[in-house]
């Protein structure tokens, strides 16, 4: 047995090896030592091999789910192994198989998944720069790929969030080192884009991937043909049949990058936390379809206005008919369609499945008959008006509740195979048989006692109490002796036990195939029923952000081809949803306004401002209505942040190399339509360095960039700025000081602020009362000291900065200046060597 086991382990190194063995899956060696720590399970030795005690732990078959669930989430890989034989016959160890391969980004059980969370396989490769991506979720079916630049790799990862990810051998790249993602490094011929183009067009059937948008020298062809194999690997062999493959373009998006999807707290808390979030506030949807999408949609705001104001006017209509009350409930009774139809395809779907899709089905032209007749809810109907062939097919052959396994039966309906009808006929008049049996026998023997039964070990026996034997009949033979009775079996029971009991075997057979049959009828359906499925989670999502819009007071705002932006009165989201009295604020951005300067108190309300704005420009490009009284939104077409202190520690990269990696990326890719949050840049070195630096960075936003730039700063120096740029606006928060007390009044003025309140904050935080006292009095002084040598300010004019910081002139250079050449004497000209030389 063990070197069988050997034999199957060595086809799998990498993954757990879970080895049929009865009615446990057993582990060995070291994988037993790693999942009785994974697992929390106990671990022993059974027997030896080559004289050292084989390490051993098990689980319990029935119960195999939760591990698996805890262990791909902790990122392994496990390879199912089955007993294939019949142990009756076999000689020597039963034959047994790898069935199946479970890997943390090929999940489709329900069991496992995440309602909320799309699972996505991602397979990647890097040439020249150049980066291809192609990117799989089993469980809704969805294959994309797209071609990139090596830089965008963690924007990408931050965007498509994998659960594991694929690469050729021999890729050498720090960032997927410190991901806490699985990756797998498969054999670099199997990412070559040939054999891609025909394993691909095979499988879709295609003379070529012309039809989808794929050219034979994307990157991402050859990912994409890896991925595919891989997934064939974990999946016994079968793939799932995908509608397609689709290309994705980055220039369909609004572009955020990783630390921007991380800043903004999207889906997710700085600290890595699911709440409170953007999807958090928002997300209300009724099914895990739209949950996923409007996470999706979060992470792609779209550029097009067209394709934006599509939602947005269906948001409208939903709210102006006030329908969201009536489809929410509606909704609510929709199960997964997408998953199931993905368990369907890979011919792993269990019988409530069916009946979950059966009820889903006759859900959907309910849902279609209440939808409003115009713009985007036409192409929804008609796609929730799916063939109504699937639901009474379904309802024809499933059972109202089926049994959970098709092996143990109860699952076929009655009427839809007339085969398995009389089989189960021949079971339940099993029960009048018997009755009738032991009437007959009571007559016949005259033991009023007698009784014929059934058990599971016995199979049927007449039972007659020791006190009566003497009247048993000789055609009785005995079958079981009990403390009290014998019992006995005749010719005629035993003829009906052997049809009912073959009946039985015969109708779950039966069952089984008809049950395979009606997966297999299935198959064609699946775009159809795929497309259902999109259409309820996009009106999920659409009545979600219309309940938000009405719940929360959002309003709908409008778009145009300008460099504009003026949201007037607007709220952050999440956190107005958070405290009792929000105070709104407006911004204003155009052609003769692109930089916000912001200064104010420490706790002022600056972070919260800017990313309201950002929250608004995001939550309007997903169609969404948004907090604000109104909003005008022109051209956006990236989103940039730098904002707060974050150390990459496992990075090993400092704070201050951190923001100075994000401002770099920051002014190498913004442009006038981009829109960017500047949060204390500078912070993170001294005083004059930062300073220095921060003035620097606003000026090259402004002249260079000239992006919509919202630039927080405590530094007052360069409030300067809008001095020597009009395009430069000084706005502040402010807060006033009360009794050694300050309130924020987080409203944002015109204007550059007056004071920091530092050290009103610091005692405010508790720092101890003579620390805040030293503090004002060194403060005095420094400020005292600072107008003695003239206003700081000063040096940062920026007239001043470009003569004296690269036009400082050597005095005997201004001494040959101010000289006429033509004029000089000899004598003046020797004399004029003497003075050049002294003053060199
Ligand atoms: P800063 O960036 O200036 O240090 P924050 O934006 O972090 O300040 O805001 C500090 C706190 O002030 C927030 O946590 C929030 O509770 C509150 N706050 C910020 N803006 C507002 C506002 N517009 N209305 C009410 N409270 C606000």
């Amino acid at each position: 047995m063990m070197a069988q086991y050997f034999s199957l382990k060595a086809d799998h190194t990498d993954k757990l090896v879970f080895y049929r063995m009865g009615d446990f899956y057993e582990l060995f060696y070291e994988d037993a030592v790693k999942a009785a720590r994974l697992l929390d399970i106990t671990l022993t030795t059974r027997g030896s091999s080559a004289g050292e005690p084989i390490k051993m732990c098990g689980i319990p078959f029935h119960s195999l789910e939760p591990y698996l669930a805890k262990l791909v989430k902790l990122g392994e890989s496990i390879a199912i192994c089955e007993q294939i034989g019949d142990p009756a016959t076999s000689k020597g160890p039963v034959e047994r198989k790898v069935m199946r391969v479970v890997t943390p980004g090929t999940l489709t059980d329900a069991a496992l998944l995440d309602d909320k969370q799309e699972n996505r396989l991602l397979a990647l490769r890097f040439v020249k720069g150049r980066l291809g991506m192609a990117w799989l979720s089993l469980a809704s079916g969805d294959f994309a790929l797209m071609d990139s630049d090596v830089e965008k790799i963690g924007s990408e990862l931050e965007r498509l969030r994998p659960a594991e990810i694929l690469v050729p051998e021999g890729t050498e790249l720090a960032l997927l080192d410190q991901l806490r993602i699985p990756v797998r490094k498969i054999a670099s011929w199997q990412f070559e884009n040939d054999s891609a183009q025909r394993n691909l067009s095979r499988h879709f059937s295609v003379h070529d991937l012309s039809g989808f948008g794929v050219n034979n020298d994307m990157l991402a062809l050859g990912a994409a043909g890896a991925l595919l194999d891989y997934v064939r690997s974990t999946q016994g062999g079968s793939l799932p049949a995908l509608d397609g493959l689709r290309v994705e373009s980055t220039t369909q998006y609004i572009e955020l990058d990783a630390a921007t999807r991380r800043n903004l707290e999207i889906t997710e808390t700085i600290r890595g936390e699911t709440a409170p979030t953007l999807f958090s506030l928002l997300d209300q949807c009724a099914t895990g379809m739209g949950s996923r999408l409007l996470a999706h949609w979060l992470h792609h705001p779209l550029r097009q206005h067209h394709k934006i104001i599509e939602r947005q006017d269906a948001i409208s209509t939903l709210i102006e008919q006030a329908r969201g009350e009536t489809l929410y409930p509606v909704l609510r009774e929709i199960a997964d369609i997408e998953r199931i139809v993905s368990r369907i395809a890979l011919r792993s779907a269990r019988p409530r499945d069916l009946a979950s899709l059966r009820s889903s089905l006759q859900v959907l032209p309910q849902l279609a008959a209440q939808l409003p007749h115009n713009g985007l809810f036409r192409g929804l109907a008609a796609a929730l008006n799916a063939e109504p062939a699937i639901a009474s097919l379904l309802q024809a052959a499933i059972q109202a509740e089926p049994g959970v396994l098709i092996r143990e039966g109860g699952v076929i309906a009655d009427g839809y195979s007339r085969d398995l009808d009389e089989l189960r006929h021949i079971q339940s008049n099993c029960g009048d048989f018997l009755t009738q049996l032991e009437l007959r026998e009571r007559e016949r023997t005259g033991i009023s006692s007698l009784r014929v039964e059934y058990n599971r070990v016995a199979g049927f026996f007449i039972e007659v109490t020791n006190s009566y034997l003497s009247q048993v009949p000789e055609d009785y033979r005995r079958r079981q002796t009990m403390k009290n009775a014998e019992r006995y079996i005749t010719p005629e029971l035993k003829q009906f036990e052997e049809k009912a009991l073959s009946a039985n075997e015969r109708a779950l057979a039966l069952e089984k195939q008809l049950y395979e049959g009606l997966i297999e009828a299935l198959q064609v359906h699946l775009s159809t029923l795929r497309l259902a499925g999109q259409a309820v989670a996009t009106l999920d999502v659409l009545v979600c952000l219309a309940q938000r819009a009405e719940l929360s007071g959002y309003i709908a705002p409008h778009f145009c081809d300008d460099a504009v932006l003026h949201i007037e009165a607007g709220r952050h989201p999440v956190v107005e949803a958070q405290i009792d009295d929000f105070i709104p604020n407006s911004a204003e951005f155009h052609l003769a306004r692109k930089l916000l300067l912001i200064t104010g108190p420490n706790m002022g309300g600056k972070s919260t401002y800017m990313r309201q704005v950002a929250l608004i420009v995001l939550l309007a490009h997903i169609g969404s209505y948004v907090p604000a009284q109104s909003a005008k939104i022109g051209r956006v077409d990236r989103i940039f942040t730098r904002i707060g202190a974050s150390d990459d520690l496992a990075g090993g990269r400092s704070t201050f190399m951190v923001e100075m990696t994000e401002t770099a990326n920051i002014l190498n890719n913004a442009n006038e339509y981009s829109l960017v949050l500047m949060d204390e840049v500078g912070r993170g070195t001294s005083t004059f360095d930062g300073l220095a630096l921060a003035w620097s960075i606003a000026r090259a936003l402004i002249e260079k960039n000239r992006s919509y730039t919202l630039f927080a700063t405590h530094y007052f120096e360069l409030t300067r700025l809008a001095q020597d740029y009009p395009q430069v606006s000084n706005v502040h928060l402010d807060a006033v000081e009360h009794k050694d007390k300050i309130i924020f009044l987080h409203a944002v003025q015109e204007g550059p602020a007056s004071q920091s309140y530092g050290i009103a904050v610091a005692s405010l935080a508790g720092v101890p009362r003579d620390v805040v006292r030293q503090a004002k009095r060194k403060l005095l002084d420094l400020e005292q000291n600072s107008l003695q040598n003239g206003p700081q300010a000063d040096l940062f004019a920026v007239n001043h900065y470009d003569e004296a910081m690269e036009l400082e002139l050597h005095p005997a250079v201004e001494a040959l200046q101010d000289i006429n050449a033509d004029e000089l004497s000899p004598r003046d000209a020797l004399a004029l060597i003497y003075r050049l030389q002294a003053l060199i």
